[in-house]
């Protein structure tokens, strides 16, 4: 039993749209991250982005609609 799965993959695609900024740390969220994003819980206007860096170590966020700070 021979069989050749070979699968290759290339991701030379990009999205063409900038990517979103982590709100915790301000640094852009890498697409292959799993980072998590949802909007603020207070105000509920502004899109929160954490990266996974961030959400792993339980890095605070602060929006910058209301200024609702939460972990
Ligand atoms: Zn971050
Ligand atoms: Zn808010």
């Amino acid at each position: 039993m021979a069989k050749s799965d070979v699968t290759l993959r290339r991701v030379d695609v990009y999205d063409e749209v900038k990517p979103p900024l982590c709100t915790s740390c301000g640094k852009p969220i890498n697409p292959m991250e799993r980072a998590v994003s949802f909007y603020c819980p207070n105000c509920g206007v502004m899109l929160i982005w954490r990266c996974s860096k961030c959400r792993v170590q339980m890095i605070p966020y602060k929006c910058p609609n209301c200024g609702f700070e939460g972990p």
